[in-house]
């Protein structure tokens, strides 16, 4: 049996995604085995991202202040709103840097099935920013799967009733079901470049 404390920082390690027992092991005893000051690096960063990081007012990006830093870019353009279902989307197609407009990130998507409804993942935000804002095209930048064509289908038709503005989604080319964050930039880059109107 491992002394308390340790215990402890396995079993944190035990709550991370895709780590079992043996890896948590491996690491907490790799992080006893380091010097104060990196240790105490890592217990930092932990504490301050989970204080600070919170969604943006706007588009509910994580970000450290008030409104995130694409939000408050003047030099991005104002009239094409990209919309994805997680923030960790828009970290992806930034790193691709093509795109150049705002976002919108959503709550995750429609899912009846699992009793989601379009209220649970904060649709009315979106459209209240569709009405208010100047953009003239909204992009469905959401996983191919059926959750997604759903949550793209709704969007496109509640937007049709509240102003004129052109709703498109991300090409496919992209396998039913494929988690955004594991495309390839060159596919996911293809994928924003070729979208289609939502008929
Ligand atoms: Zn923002």
């Amino acid at each position: 049996m491992y002394p308390q404390s340790l215990n402890d920082l396995i079993e944190s390690f035990k709550m991370l995604p895709g780590i079992g027992e043996k890896t948590a092991e491996r690491l907490a005893f790799f992080l006893v085995n380091e010097d104060e000051e990196k240790t105490k690096f890592f217990a930092d960063s932990i504490t301050n991202a989970k204080e600070k990081i919170h969604a943006c007012e706007v588009c509910n990006n994580l970000t450290d202040q008030d409104v995130c830093d694409i939000c408050s870019n003047s030099l991005r353009d104002n009239t094409i709103l990209c919309v994805v279902e997680d923030p960790k989307s828009i970290f992806l197609f930034e790193k691709i840097g093509t795109f150049n407009g705002k976002y919108h990130v959503l709550d995750g998507l429609i899912s009846p099935l699992d009793g989601i409804d379009p209220d649970d993942i904060g649709i009315e935000k979106l459209v209240k920013r569709v009405r208010e804002e100047k953009f003239k095209e909204v992009i469905i930048a959401v996983k191919p799967s059926i959750e997604g064509e759903t949550t793209a289908l709704y969007i496109k038709k509640i937007l049709e009733g509240i102003k004129d503005v052109k709703v498109t989604r991300i090409a496919s080319g992209i396998p039913m079901g494929t988690e955004i964050e594991y495309i390839d930039s060159m596919t996911l880059e293809r994928a924003l470049s070729d979208r289609k109107e939502i008929n």
